[in-house]
């Protein structure tokens, strides 16, 4: 007997509706392979009603008073911490997650980013005086906005958010792997009452629902966060339209630990962030880059360090590191840990042998690999998944140089002995983001990607603009 759910309908002009689209995705549990639900498969037909209803909300919405965003976006934050324990059940069902990384980052993420929103709209200028100019902060237009599935609510909130905020009406397309959490959020969206069209949610693959809505003539911005490859698709498609577009893409980011640092700590904190959601994070430091002569002092913390996460059930508390999202995941960090391995690196922790106590579920081994070179595809190409590689290097240039050789940037580290050090090594890197000796993840500061890890920039004020243009008024 079937027992799961099976949802045919979008969230389309402040409503549910039977999807105008043939077909259904299944959505998996990757800890157990059962289904968890089906989402409706929209395709041209659903995006353009959404779009449609967007463009019809968009004169309205955009004339709407801070005041009245604010109200609105106050009872959708009040939403999201009513619903806290539902998100989080939600992402370990779908993404498998560990319970308590999802609790805190999962469903805790979305709702600081979502507060953060509300007094940034309060303090935003959406006017100000540049010599005989009056210059208005208009929004931007209807914007499309396509996420994936490794931070699925957090990348929904860091687009749909500032978006309503800044007054343009929207038209999300989640990623396939993590609909649910995204039909969720739409629940919580019209709870909060906004008007009709403009939130608007379409399910349904990359290929159909995600191409038809980035090739939309009625979308004025494009959001993408996402692979590489299908961004500078998407990149390629709206440039065509001359539609304005963000992009968040991958990264391969490197962790320098100085001389003189706390090397226990720089390389304990190294693997749980390598380690964190299974490693499918795009930020992750995923290089660690060590002095040659206290390599095999950081190679051995490391192994201790990595001994200590037991993939297991996400939904167990106990558990640190749960399965990778998908099949096809688990194939490819397979695939890259064999080439590493045949390249030449040497395997300290896990390796590409599936988990004996594990038949079932997308698992793979968290993973060390010590004397990776630099130009091995493990340390130049997007893993995705629980493997950390250590690398040496002989002096600072060295490892600015190794730093900043692969054709991403979105993030990294640096550890010195004091933060001035830390920081002026940190201005040689070409890279978006960079935590000096451990500094915490800061939800209001620009995040987004230098060379081929993006453009533009999510959070805070600068994710704000992102949705605003501006018109000025000579006098
Ligand atoms: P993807 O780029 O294929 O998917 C991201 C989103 O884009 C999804 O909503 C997807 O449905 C949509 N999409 C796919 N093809 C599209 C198209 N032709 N037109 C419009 N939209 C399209 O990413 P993925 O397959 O989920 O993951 C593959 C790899 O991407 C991962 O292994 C990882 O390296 C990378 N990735 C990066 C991030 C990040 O945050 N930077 C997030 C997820 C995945």
């Amino acid at each position: 007997m079937q027992e799961y759910a099976e949802y045919g309908d979008q969230y389309i002009d402040g409503a549910w509706r039977p999807s105008g689209d043939p077909g259904s995705i299944a959505v998996l549990n990757p800890a157990t392979e059962q289904v968890l639900a089906t989402v409706a498969a929209g395709g041209a037909t659903d995006v353009d009603a959404a779009v449609s209803a967007a463009r019809r909300a968009a004169r309205a919405w955009g004339a709407t008073t801070r005041e009245e965003r604010l109200a609105l976006l106050t009872r959708l934050r009040d939403g999201i911490a009513a619903a806290q324990a539902e998100i989080t059940s939600t992402v370990v069902a779908e993404l498998g997650a560990p319970v308590g990384f999802a609790g805190a980052v999962h469903a805790g993420l979305p709702l600081a980013v979502t507060s953060s929103y509300l007094t940034l709209l309060a303090e935003h200028r959406f006017e100000e005086r540049i010599g005989n100019s009056v210059v208005l902060a208009e929004p931007a237009g209807v914007v499309a906005a396509i996420t994936p599935w490794n931070y699925p609510l957090h990348q929904i909130t860091a687009k749909v958010v500032p978006a309503l905020a800044a007054g343009c009406p929207v038209v999300l397309k989640p990623a396939e792997d993590t609909p649910l959490v995204a039909r969720l959020f739409a629940r919580l969206v019209d709870e909060a009452s906004f008007p009709a069209g403009v939130f608007n949610l379409v399910t349904g693959t990359g290929a159909v629902a995600g191409a038809a809505l980035a090739a939309h003539p009625e979308v004025d911005v494009l959001s993408f966060t996402g692979s590489t490859a299908v961004g500078r698709q998407v990149a390629e498609t709206a440039g065509r339209g001359l539609k304005r577009v963000a992009l968040e893409l991958g990264g391969k980011s490197a962790n320098v630990v100085l001389p003189g640092a706390d090397l226990t700590r720089a390389v304990n904190v190294n693997v749980a962030n390598v380690f964190a959601n299974s490693g499918q994070t795009c930020s992750a430091w995923t290089r660690l880059l060590v002095h040659r002569d206290q390599y095999e002092e950081a190679v051995a913390i490391a192994a201790k360090a990595a001994e200590k996460y037991v993939p297991g059930d996400p939904a167990d508390p106990q558990t640190r590191i749960g399965p990778l999202v998908n099949a096809k995941q688990l194939e490819r960090v397979r695939g890259y840990l064999d080439g590493a391995l045949a390249e030449g690196a040497r395997l300290v922790v896990g390796g590409p042998d599936p988990l004996p106590g594990l038949p079932v579920g997308f698992y793979v081994r968290p993973t060390v690999l010590a004397d990776v070179t630099p130009e091995m595809a493990v340390a130049q190409e997007e893993v995705f998944g629980p493997v950390l590689s250590i690398l040496p290097y002989r002096d600072e240039d060295h490892a600015a140089e190794i730093a900043n050789g692969t054709v991403y940037g979105l993030a990294g580290g640096v550890w010195a002995a004091d933060t001035d050090t830390a920081a002026a090594f940190a201005r040689r890197l070409d890279t978006g983001q960079v935590d000096l000796n451990g500094g915490r993840f800061n939800p209001l500061a620009p995040f987004g990607g230098y060379k081929s890890s993006g453009l533009g920039r999510e959070l805070g004020r600068h994710g704000l603009e992102e949705f605003l243009q501006y018109k000025s008024l000579q006098y």
